[in-house]
């Protein structure tokens, strides 16, 4: 496995990788969600490569970015064990070096969800993911349905921007309890963690009643709120059950949708999401 800082060493390296080449972003500390998309990419690529780089433009919180996990050796180890080629650990002054001046934005499905409440973010998640396209150069990139706004928004980038690439997604990877895995997980004291469990309870308390034929989208938020009340260390930020493309918030009869919630625990922010489609 090649480890490149720099890049002008993660070019050297790419050029001498089999195609078709998969690539797996990631902002590191990693766990068994990160591994899948890996292991997806793995099955499907000749040569996987794999970035660890905690972006400090999609960070709207210094305190977020500065308590933000980071174990690079540990994460190195792993991805040696599942056999990735090659992983860029850029510096952030490699990926914005001084004088850095351009911002790529995904405009309106930016702007709702997590966008409304991380002005930001996604203006750093669309730039940071145009340069490391740009960079290494996949012929697949793999995301998380754990980030489904994240997904709706690379993929119109890279329909908006031409990029030669194929977008592919892996479903969330659970704790046993069903607490969605997350880096940010680990900063939850021992009876945040013990909550956590209720968000995707809360979801597919929803998604339930969805599959017993509850198609009015008021009402089927309001299931996610009611769930969520009964534990006062959860603070709900928002429950949205919106257009899985456009993201605009449904009302009335839904017949599939995108249901999402971002809540916080003690002073972790998570967030967590189910997709309702089909019939029963
Ligand atoms: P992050 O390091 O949080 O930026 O995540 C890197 C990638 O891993 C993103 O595409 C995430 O959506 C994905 N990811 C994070 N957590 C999970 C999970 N529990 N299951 C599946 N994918 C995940």
């Amino acid at each position: 496995m090649i480890v490149c800082y720099t890049v002008a060493e993660l070019r050297k390296a790419r050029a001498r990788l089999p195609a078709p080449v998969g690539f797996v972003p990631t902002m590191g500390y990693l766990h068994a969600g990160h591994l899948a998309l890996v292991r997806q990419s793995k099955l499907e690529n000749a040569a996987t490569v794999v970035s660890i780089f905690v972006n400090p433009t999609q960070f709207d919180r210094a305190d977020d970015l500065a308590s933000y996990p980071r174990d690079v050796p540990r994460d190195l180890r792993l991805l040696e064990d599942l056999g990735v080629d090659a992983v860029f650990v850029p510096s952030a002054d490699e990926m914005y070096p001084p004088g850095f001046k351009t911002l790529v934005r995904v405009q309106e499905i930016t702007e709702v969800l997590e966008g409304a409440h991380r002005p930001g973010h996604f203006d750093g998640v669309a730039t940071v993911v145009t340069k490391l396209f740009n960079i290494v150069q996949p012929d697949r990139a793999y995301f998380g349905q754990k980030d489904a706004q994240q997904v709706v928004v690379v993929k119109r980038l890279v329909a908006d921007l031409n990029f030669p690439l194929e977008i592919r997604v892996v479903p969330t990877v659970r704790e046993p309890d069903g607490l969605a895995l997350s880096s940010r997980n680990v900063r939850l004291t021992p009876e945040g963690r013990r909550a956590a469990p209720l968000l995707f309870r809360a979801l597919s308390a929803a998604r339930d009643a969805w599959l017993a034929g509850e198609r009015d989208a008021e009402r089927l938020r309001e299931r996610v709120r009611a769930v969520l009340a009964k534990e006062p260390r959860i603070r709900l930020e928002y429950v949205s059950l919106a257009h899985p493309e456009t993201l605009e918030e449904l009302e009335g009869e839904v017949s599939r949708g995108l249901l999402s919630l971002a809540a916080w625990i003690d002073d972790v922010r998570l967030i967590d999401n189910v997709v309702l489609e089909g019939e029963v």
